[in-house]
Parts: structure tokens; C-alpha cells; sequence
């Protein structure tokens, strides 16, 4: 096919200090901040593919929780002790943790200032509650829209501030710089959406091609939602962490995603109390014979009940959490009923279990129901009692669970690995950074909350970095600039335009788009959920590579509107063979199970103690290893140099805990020394 022929004069070029890409809590939080660090506001612009799109504007859960210092009565804290909570899973960099414990009280009242209504008692005290993995009462929320509410405030400052919003700009490439010592990122190639037509036409391509050039590029553009079937994200947040990969990026701790109940019609996370109530659990055969199945692994319906209660709290699935008939038994007998045995599993509201007795429900769960006047004559009852707003919740999205019963699965949620940053949020390519849920700051697990405390920090901290060091424009000449970008844009073009008019190739299956998707999402399912075998791995990562090498054959296309859902793919397949390959990496060097994974291997390595787990009844074939290996004290992380991914087990830092003369740290900060 013929090379494709554009005039860089065409093309719509805008300049900035900094760029942000991506409108969620953490790109429209950095945005203020540089304003706050001096960068004028006319200086910012923020690109995304859909504002009002992504997980801060579109998800929520019982009890959407905020994680911050605690700062009421006579609580004792300070950030020393938050950042050890921080880190208390593993695989967490210390002098991070502290920079986010440290900065999670002054992010919190940034929130406070633009009106996200936290609640404080009569003495101005922001009282809070015990979240997953957090020993004191660090937890605040609004209810189920936290993020939400922190979505709308942030966006109206940033209107207020006037700074550019450039909706439906999908970004597909991150410009940069190579002939420095080290790499510096230097612009963004975007495609406007909503430009494309539905023909097939080159021309209508290039014009919707716009170019960023800027200082400073801040990559916030969430999680990679779209790589699971059963997922909580919100359907409009897709994730983008292969412009990560493409720029060069370092990622880590890719293993580290989080999985829980969800149900699936309506994407919201069963926690809290949608479980304290005491839901009846039911499967649905292909022939509609119903069961209630958990009770074949729990020995009595007052460990049953006991489970499914304190599921309310420990909402992900946790690998600790399945001996002894833990909460996290629930997720896996779950996991049984839908990918194994193909069955459909509900929570039915209407009735209660076979089994239930108010008089044999476990002494804690008969104590908070009791105390919260919720005990009731079915789980229905006691919800409405216990929290209306959790049955009205699912009533406005069509879903009455008075009357119907709620389709359920376990659902990927977050990920706390992603890209590697430095104290600043700055990547190993200079001027590049990655905040929200794009930086993989987290360990194996986290407390709830922390999630949307370290997309406020990051934020603040690159502006902080920025406007200290990098608040002077690019000197790189317009020139320049474009000699760098012709050779990546002639490569995008020749891409999409074979791409597009591509005839058909022999010996290679096609795929729409959606039969794509279907085929990512299956693979993730089988090395990628709760469940992780090593086997036929190796294979599979073949296959992969193929794919990406021949993506731009496999798909069929049928117009420039569906270029999006190449590049979507593209991106996918990407973080695919990076996530697939870190866990391929992370059996290789025997690791246990851990965080929200079991690790399933044929044979024990007796020499570091692995030994088998074994579930009860049929969710023995879930047998996982456990073993005296440590590897949460290092950081597993990815990279490709000249194309060859290779992984380093970095030691994890630990916890500064010297905090200097005042005198000194004054004298450092008034000369700018503490930025560099
Ligand atoms: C069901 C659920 C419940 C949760 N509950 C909690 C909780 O209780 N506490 C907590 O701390 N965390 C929670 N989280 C996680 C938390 O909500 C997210 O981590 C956080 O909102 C992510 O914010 P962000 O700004 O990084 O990304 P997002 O809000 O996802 O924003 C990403 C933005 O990037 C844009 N974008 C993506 N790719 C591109 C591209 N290529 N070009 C242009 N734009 C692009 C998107 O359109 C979007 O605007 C929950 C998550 C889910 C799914």
C-alpha cells in the first residue's frame, strides 16, 4: 500500500505549558494546582475523550469512601503511622506512602474549599469509620457519590478558572524527544472524535488529527477498565496505560488488581449493606434449577452468616481471606457457580436463605442489626431500614429488587499497580507524568479510599513540581518540533490506512471489533481474575505478540468512525501482554498468593515451604499455594527497551522517617531545592 501523503502544514497544532490528559478527579485536581503553583491558567489545557466520562464521574458504591488522615477528637495519628497502613500490604515505596499520607489532609481540605460536603459533628471535627485495611478510623465519604460530588466541584473550578477543556480528543500518542541524555516527552497526537465520518477517507483522517506541543504532559487517564467481561468500572471509562507503554514507560506491580461482587446489569459494587442484611444467594442452571449453594461450603448457617456480613466490609476478594471460612469463600464459590459451572448467581432481597433463623445468625451480625434497628422479617426490610438509598439506588437504574432478583459476579474493579513515578509523579521520561489511577503507586492491597486520596496528591505534587522547575515553555522551536513528529505521524497514517483499506489476507482470521473485545476478555478471565494458573501461559503470550504485530489485519473496519476502536484495541492488547506477562513473571519467580489472586501451580517447590490451600467441597480444584516466600518487599516492574520487556524486582524504600531542622528545610524550600 502506497505511503500516505499530508502536509504538515494541515495539521492543527496548539501549544502549552503543560497538558493534561484526561477529565477525571486527579486530571481536573492537577489543573487547579498549577494554577495555585503559578502556571497561568491560560497555560493548562486538558484533553479528553469525554468529559463527564471515566470512573470518578460515573461510579460510586454503598458508601464511596475517602481515605485521609484522621483529625477528630483525640485521635491519634500522624502521617508516619498512616503511611505504615499505607504500606502494610507490601510491594508500597515508603517515601510515597508518607507523601500521600502527609499530603491527604491538605487535599482534603482542597475538596472541603470547593464545597464536596464531607460531614463534620458540631465542633468542626471530620469524624470517620473503619475501612478495609485501615486499624484506625481514617475513612470519610458522602455516600455512594464521592467521587462524583469531588467530579462536579473540581470541574466547576476549572471553569471558573477558564482553563481549556478540549472534549472528544482521544489521545493516541505521546510525542518525544529522544536525542537527550534522557528521553523528554515534548507534545500529544489526539484524534477528534467526533470528526470522524462514517466512509472510509483518508482526508477526513489527517483533519481530525490535533496536535498538543507542550512543556509538561500529565497522563490521568484512569484504570484498564475494559479488559475484563465482568467489571465495576464504569462502561465509559476504557483506561489508556498503552500511551504508557508506547512512550516507554516503566510500569509495576501489574499483577495487583482488585476483584469483588458486583452486579452486572447495572455495574455497582455489593458491599456494605447489601451484604450486612443477609441476602439470599442463589444459582440458576441452563435448565432454571435453582440453588442455594453456599451452603455447601459453610459448616453452619452462623458461619455462613458471619461471612456474608463481614463481606459488607471486606468487599475485595482477598486470597487471606479464605481459610476458615473467611468472607472471601463467597467470592470463590461465586467465581464456581459462573465461569466454571456456567450458572447464572443472584442476591435475592425478597426471601430469606433456607436456613435463616434470626436466632442462628452469628452474635456480630445480630449485634448490628440490632443496634441499627434493622432486624427485620427478610433481607428486603431489613435493607430499607438499615439504608434505604441502597434499594432506590438500583430502583432509578431500572433494577427493583423488591420484586426482582439482582445478577451478580466477580467483578474487576481497580488496579493498584500501573505506571512508576517518582517522588514528584514524574516517569523515567522527563516532563512525563501519570497521576490517578493511571500511577501504579499502590501495593498489593490498600485501604478503601486510598485510591482517590493518591489521585488528589499526585496532582498537587506535579503542579508543585512544575511550577517550580519546568515553568518555562519548551524552548524546542516549531521547527524542530516538526522534523520530530513527521515521522510519527506518517507512521500512525500508514497504519490506519492499511487499517482501513486492507483487502482480505489469507491464513488470518478476522474479527469485528466486538468479537476483539469478546477474545481480550476471555484471555484476561483465564490467567487474569482471582484465579491464576501457570499453565499454557507461555503460549498464549506467542499468541499475543501476533496479535499486536497483526492487529491492523485482524480487525475489520468499516469506516474512519471505527479507527477508534482500533486504537482502543491496540491499547488493550498492550496492556494485556504487559499485565499477562507480569503474571507470568510473578510465577516465575514463585510467588504465593496474595492481594486479590490465588496462584494455582501443578507442583510445590518444597524448598521455599510452598504448600496447597484446599477449599472446601468442589472449590477444591481452586487448591492454591502458599508458601514462606516474601516478595512483597520489592516492587515488580516492566519495561521495553529497543522492544524487549524485561522486569526488575525493585527493593522497596522504606518509610523517611527524619524530618529535619526547621531552619534547614525553610532555607531548602525558599531556594527551591526540595523540588529538584
Ligand atoms: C465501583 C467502583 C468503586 C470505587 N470505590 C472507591 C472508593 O470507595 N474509594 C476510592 O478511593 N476509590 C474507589 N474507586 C476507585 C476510584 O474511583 C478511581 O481510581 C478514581 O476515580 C480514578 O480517577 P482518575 O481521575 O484517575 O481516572 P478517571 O476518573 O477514570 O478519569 C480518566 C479520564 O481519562 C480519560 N481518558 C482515558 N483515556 C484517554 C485518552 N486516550 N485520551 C483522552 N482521554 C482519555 C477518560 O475519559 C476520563 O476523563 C472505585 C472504583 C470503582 C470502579
Amino acid at each position: 500500500m502506497e505511503e500516505t501523503e499530508f502536509n504538515l502544514d494541515q495539521i492543527d497544532i496548539k501549544e502549552f505549558n503543560s497538558v493534561i490528559i484526561g477529565s477525571g478527579a486527579a486530571g481536573l485536581n492537577c489543573a487547579l494546582h498549577l494554577v495555585g503553583e503559578g502556571i497561568n491558567p491560560t497555560e493548562i489545557a486538558i484533553i479528553t475523550e469525554q468529559l463527564g466520562g471515566g470512573t470518578s464521574f460515573n461510579t460510586g458504591s454503598d458508601k464511596q469512601t475517602y481515605y485521609k488522615m484522621s483529625l477528630t477528637g483525640n485521635q491519634m495519628d500522624s502521617p508516619f503511622e498512616m503511611a505504615k497502613d499505607l504500606c502494610a500490604g507490601g510491594a508500597m515505596h515508603g517515601d510515597i506512602a508518607l507523601i500521600e499520607a502527609t499530603n491527604s489532609i491538605r487535599e482534603f481540605f482542597h475538596l472541603v474549599q470547593l464545597g464536596v460536603p464531607f460531614p463534620h459533628d458540631q465542633f468542626g471535627g471530620f469524624v470517620g469509620y473503619k475501612t478495609d485495611n485501615d486499624p484506625r478510623q481514617r475513612a470519610t465519604s458522602i455516600g455512594p457519590f464521592t467521587s462524583q460530588e469531588m467530579g462536579k466541584c473540581l470541574l466547576k473550578e476549572v471553569q471558573k478558572e477558564k482553563i481549556a477543556i478540549f472534549d472528544k480528543h482521544y489521545a493516541l500518542n505521546i510525542l518525544f524527544d529522544n536525542t537527550k541524555k534522557r528521553s523528554e516527552a515534548i507534545g500529544v497526537v489526539c484524534i477528534k472524535t467526533d470528526e470522524l465520518i462514517s466512509e472510509k477517507n483518508m482526508g477526513n483522517i489527517i483533519n481530525s488529527i490535533k496536535i498538543f506541543k507542550a512543556r509538561n504532559i500529565i497522563i490521568a487517564t484512569g484504570g484498564p477498565a475494559a479488559l475484563y467481561k465482568h467489571s465495576v468500572y464504569p462502561k465509559s471509562q476504557k483506561g489508556s496505560l498503552g500511551l504508557a507503554i508506547t512512550a516507554g514507560c516503566k510500569l509495576q506491580n501489574l499483577t495487583e488488581s482488585q476483584f469483588g461482587l458486583a452486579s452486572i446489569k447495572f455495574r455497582w459494587n455489593v458491599s456494605g449493606s447489601y451484604q450486612q442484611v443477609i441476602p439470599r444467594y442463589i444459582s440458576v442452571d441452563k435448565n432454571g434449577k435453582e440453588t442455594e449453594f453456599l451452603m455447601k461450603y459453610f459448616p453452619s448457617f452462623q458461619q455462613l452468616s458471619k461471612a456474608i456480613f463481614l463481606k459488607g466490609y471486606q468487599w475485595p476478594f482477598n486470597a487471606e481471606r479464605i481459610e476458615d471460612f473467611g468472607s472471601s469463600l463467597i467470592d470463590l464459590a461465586v467465581y464456581n457457580e459462573t465461569e466454571i459451572l456456567d450458572n447464572d448467581v443472584y442476591l435475592d432481597f425478597t426471601k430469606n436463605s433456607l436456613n435463616y433463623e434470626e436466632e442462628l445468625l452469628d452474635p456480630i451480625v445480630k449485634r448490628y442489626l440490632s443496634n441499627s434497628n434493622a432486624l427485620a422479617r427478610n433481607p428486603l426490610e431489613r435493607l430499607k431500614k438499615l439504608n434505604a438509598q441502597a434499594v432506590e439506588i438500583y430502583k432509578k437504574n431500572g433494577i427493583d429488587i423488591s420484586k426482582e432478583l439482582l445478577q451478580i459476579a466477580v467483578c474487576n474493579q481497580h488496579l493498584n499497580g500501573g505506571i512508576s513515578a517518582d517522588m514528584w509523579w514524574e516517569t523515567n521520561i522527563k516532563h512525563l507524568f501519570a497521576i490517578g489511577e493511571a500511577n501504579g503507586s499502590h501495593g498489593v492491597h490498600r485501604p478503601g479510599g486510598a485510591a482517590l486520596n493518591s489521585g488528589q496528591v499526585g496532582g498537587l505534587r506535579v503542579a508543585q513540581k512544575i511550577g517550580h522547575t519546568y515553568a518555562k515553555l519548551e524552548p524546542l522551536n516549531r521547527y524542530r518540533f516538526l522534523q520530530i513528529i513527521a515521522p510519527n505521524l506518517s507512521s500512525i497514517f500508514n497504519i490506519i490506512k492499511f487499517a482501513l483499506f486492507k483487502k482480505a489476507i489469507m491464513n488470518i482470521d478476522q474479527m469485528t471489533p466486538a468479537q476483539f473485545w469478546e477474545h481480550i476478555q476471555d484471555r484476561m478471565s483465564k490467567f487474569g481474575g482471582i484465579i491464576r494458573p501457570s499453565k499454557d501461559f507461555f503460549e498464549e503470550g506467542k499468541e499475543i505478540i501476533k496479535q499486536i504485530y497483526n492487529l491492523k489485519i485482524i480487525l475489520i473496519l468499516n469506516n474512519n468512525k471505527e479507527i477508534i476502536e482500533y486504537l482502543r484495541i491496540r491499547d488493550a492488547l498492550l496492556t494485556q501482554q504487559y499485565i499477562l506477562k507480569s503474571i507470568l513473571n510473578y510465577h516465575e519467580s514463585n510467588g504465593k498468593s496474595r492481594g486479590s489472586y490465588l496462584i494455582l501451580r501443578d507442583a510445590l517447590n518444597e524448598s521455599l515451604n510452598e504448600r496447597y490451600i484446599i477449599p472446601p467441597g468442589e472449590l477444591k480444584e481452586f487448591k492454591f499455594i502458599k508458601s514462606d516466600i516474601i516478595l512483597e518487599e520489592k516492587i515488580q516492574t516492566i519495561q521495553s527497551h529497543a522492544g524487549i520487556i524485561t522486569f526488575e524486582w525493585e527493593k522497596v524504600r522504606d518509610i523517611p522517617n527524619e524530618f529535619g531542622w526547621f531552619e534547614n528545610v525553610w532555607k531548602d524550600f525558599s531556594d527551591g531545592k526540595i523540588f529538584n
